[in-house]
């Protein structure tokens, strides 16, 4: 086992992985920039080291100086985190070339699942099913019509380099296509340094399901089965829940199976996600996210497992610490997402906590790295904290989550706390029936 783990990280998840570390007796080195000296996750940690000024593309994104680091401190192994470096396929393999264990896959999974195009052909090699398009990348207008009008309108057209929810357009009609395929090229151009883009059939009505798996990179894998992530806005995740209100254990069964036997061809190592969209009793396949996702808290709650252990675990060479056997659902656990956002235009804002205090009790978990007096730095993502809650069943996970959020104190910036308390009023909400346009469509009747 690793006795020296550095965290290439910040925020709650850089907390999360501490927490691992110290349980399982490592030391645990933070990075941090200069924005971020009076960062939680640098107090809590073992040791710490600057890497680098407050943006993020020369401090938490630079890779020499996380290197140099991990040399400094003798950290023996990296762990990512989700964001930043974590899908970040050369610099999983700059540590593996410098005698350091990058805690995640491969760098060719990396690279395979970050390019869209080329995951999606894997994926459909691998038995997945996908959703209809085309079969590769798209750079013609001719080229797009055609492939339009045989899997018919509306489609969507997306960057093959995309991710964050962003470089999507959809297209109703052939003059709709036109423009929307000429803006979808240069937005991914501007945004990913790549024009490639590739055209999709526009589920009307889908929800978004995952599944997430686990391979111990030696042919044996598992799945711990599906969270619903369907309520979005800009196509970026607010609340998430396992299991997944329209997903009965059969068809857990049978796509978490398809799933695991996927990765477990491979040799995946290590935790991953594997998207659907999910509509009419149908998977489609849309993405593959190589590392642990922010809503992994949900999973572990009602599997009893740990998800950053059990990664650290196998990236140090040990088995996996269960089986598919053993891995039993129990209860029901749902995440919202707090961010240091002004509602209802959803503005960053940042700035200084006068005061927090985290929801305790029974079923609750508080993720965040904020702390009364701390101020928020403008430059990194408006994600502040995570509350996850865990009950018997879907009515009591959402009875203690409105209990939870009424204990929660965050004072002296705007949060989205105000957007949970008002959606646990609604039916749908509390029925679970809803898919991945509810959200907007509700927020637009609201303002
Ligand atoms: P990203 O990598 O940017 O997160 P994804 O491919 O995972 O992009 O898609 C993000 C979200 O966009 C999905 O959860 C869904 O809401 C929407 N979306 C993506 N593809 C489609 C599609 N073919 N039809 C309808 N909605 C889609």
């Amino acid at each position: 086992m690793f006795e020296k783990i550095l965290i290439a990280n910040r925020g709650e998840i850089a907390l999360r992985v501490i927490r691992a570390c110290r349980e399982m007796g490592i030391k645990s080195v933070a990075v941090h920039s200069t924005a971020d000296a009076d960062a939680m996750h640098v107090r809590m940690a073992d040791e710490s080291i600057c890497i680098g000024p407050a943006p993020s593309s020369e401090s938490y994104l630079n890779k020499a100086a996380i290197i140099s680091a991990c040399e400094i401190t003798g950290a023996q192994a990296v762990h990512p985190g989700y964001g930043f470096l974590s899908e970040n396929a050369s610099f999983a393999q700059a540590l593996q070339d410098h005698g350091l264990t990058f805690i995640g896959p491969n760098a060719e999974h990396i690279r395979i699942m970050g390019d869209k195009i080329t995951a999606k052909v894997t994926a459909k090699d691998l038995g997945i099913p996908v959703v209809p398009g085309s079969d590769g990348g798209v750079s013609d207008f001719e080229t797009a019509i055609g492939v339009a009008e045989s899997i018919g309108f509306p489609v969507i057209i997306k960057a093959t380099a995309g991710g964050g929810g962003r470089g999507m357009k959809v297209a109703k009609n052939a003059a709709e296509l036109e423009i929307a395929f000429r803006t979808a090229r240069s937005e991914a151009k501007n945004a990913f340094g790549n024009d490639e883009v590739y055209i999709e059939k526009y589920l009307q009505k889908p929800r978004h399901i995952e599944i997430q798996v686990f391979g111990d990179g030696k042919g044996k894998a598992v799945h711990l089965g599906e969270r619903d992530c369907s309520l979005q806005r800009r196509h970026q995740k607010v609340f998430e829940e396992a299991p997944g209100p329209s997903i009965t254990p059969k068809m857990r069964a049978e796509i978490g199976k398809i799933c695991a036997d996927a990765v477990a061809k491979i040799n995946y190592i290590g935790a991953g996600t594997i998207e659907f969209l999910y509509e009419d009793g149908k998977f489609y396949f849309i993405e593959m996210n190589t590392r642990l996702q922010v809503e992994h808290p949900v999973t572990e709650y009602i599997f009893g497992v740990d998800l950053v252990r059990e990664q650290i675990r196998v990236a140090s060479g040990l088995p996996m610490s269960f089986g598919q056997e053993d891995l039993e659902i129990n209860g029901h656990a749902i995440e919202v997402r707090i961010n240091a956002e002004k509602l209802p235009n959803f503005s960053p804002c940042p700035g200084k906590v006068q005061m927090f205090h985290a929801p305790g009790g029974f079923g609750v978990r508080m993720d965040s790295a904020l702390y009364s007096g701390y101020s928020i730095p403008p430059y990194y993502d408006s994600l502040i904290g995570k509350l996850i809650v865990h009950g018997r069943d879907r009515p009591e996970a959402l009875a203690r989550l409105r209990r939870a959020l009424g204990e929660l104190i965050i004072d002296g910036v705007e949060t989205t706390v105000p957007l949970f308390d008002a959606l646990l009023n609604e039916p749908d909400i509390q029925s679970g029936d809803y898919n991945i346009h509810w959200l907007e469509k509700w927020l637009a009747a609201q303002f």
